[in-house]
């Protein structure tokens, strides 16, 4: 019997490169006008063909600017096709235009990175490599923050203890959002929907095969950081009670402890009272204790306080960011589009 004429397929054409891939870098910007062309320059290393086998994406998430970024990174499209761009409705923060960015980018691997050049782009070669050797995620840890205050190296080294010790999965201490993650990991977070969220605890949360560089963190290349004090202290506390019901169970302990504590108290007053006969107590220990219960039940409730805000701002189910117009490749909505 004859075989069957199989057409050869593919014949005329040329093959077909199996390891060539797509890289995104998402850069979430807030009033960066300043900061798009040194980055854009700095990038053009990477980006024009250095590392064989890779295109990239650069898809800047403008998270509401109020100065001329928008423009800024227009003018810059009009040569570079490899650049998109998403307007979000508002300023809503750098968490959401981490989110935004993940769902709209088109990469086999996503690298979130900061537009003020503090995040090394040379590291992003040492990340390739390590994702080709099949990392699906690749921390970039900061080996040296002497740039950063003294202030705000210790609070961040407080911050990672907290997180550590009341977590129910750590995260490691100086890395950033700055890191490599695969299409997978990207897939299974844009899947968690949470609001309440700091994004770096969720990409240590998710698993997977992780490696390391290190690198040494630069200064701002140019404007101001607009990552108060008061940002940074509110996205600590979004981190540890999104990742964690410690703080509530320890009043369990304390209510016992001091409900153990004022039984024997009791007794030993009884017992003092029936041997001795009264005296009167002082105001100074009365007062005293009632502050310190006061104190201690405010404080509890306000910890109850903050989950039940977390819990209403979850059910409430409102978008995490609002897209005002998106210019991705062919993809180009201009007008009030919500996602
Ligand atoms: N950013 C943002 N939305 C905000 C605040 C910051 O998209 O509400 C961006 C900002 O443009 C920059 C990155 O997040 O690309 C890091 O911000 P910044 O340098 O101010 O923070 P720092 O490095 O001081 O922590
Ligand atoms: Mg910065």
């Amino acid at each position: 019997m004859q075989a069957p004429d199989i057409p050869e397929m593919r014949s005329t054409a040329q093959p077909v490169n199996i390891t060539h891939k797509l890289v995104t870098l998402l850069v979430p910007v807030y009033n960066e006008q300043r900061a798009i062309k040194p980055f854009l320059e700095a990038i053009q290393g990477i980006t024009k063909g250095n590392i064989p086998d890779i295109d990239w994406e650069i898809l800047f998430v403008n998270d509401g600017s109020k100065d001329g970024t928008e423009f800024a990174i227009r003018s810059f499209m009009r040569d570079n096709t490899t650049i998109s761009l998403i307007n979000l409705s508002r300023n809503f923060g750098k968490e959401a235009a981490l989110c935004a960015g993940m769902e709209h980018a088109r990469g086999d691997a996503i690298i979130p990175i900061d537009v003020d050049l503090q995040d090394e782009p040379d590291v992003i070669i040492e990340m390739i490599e390590k994702w080709r050797a099949g990392a699906e995620i690749v921390n970039a840890r900061r080996g040296d923050r002497s740039q950063d205050t003294w202030f705000k190296r210790t609070t961040a080294q407080g911050f990672y203890k907290v997180f550590n010790a009341l977590a129910d999965h750590p995260m490691p201490s100086d890395v950033g959002d700055f890191r490599l993650l695969d299409r997978q990991v990207v897939d299974v977070l844009r899947s968690m929907g949470e609001r309440a969220r700091l994004n770096k605890a969720l990409f240590s949360w998710v698993g997977f095969q992780t490696a390391e560089v290190v690198y040494n963190r630069k200064e701002r290349s140019a404007g101001h950081t607009t990552m108060g004090y008061w940002k940074l202290w509110n996205m600590a506390l979004d981190g540890i009670f999104s990742s964690t019901t410690k703080p509530l169970r320890i009043w369990t302990y304390v209510g016992t402890g001091l409900a153990m504590a004022a039984f024997f108290y009791g007794l030993y007053y009884l017992i003092s009272v029936l041997i001795y006969g009264t005296d009167v107590p002082g105001y100074a220990s009365t007062l005293l204790l009632i502050l310190a219960f006061g104190g201690m039940q405010l404080i509890a409730i306000g910890i109850v306080g903050e989950y039940v805000g977390r819990i209403l701002t979850e059910v409430r189910d409102r978008p995490l960011y609002i897209v005002r117009s998106r210019f991705i490749g062919d993809d180009i909505a201009a007008d009030g589009v919500t996602v």
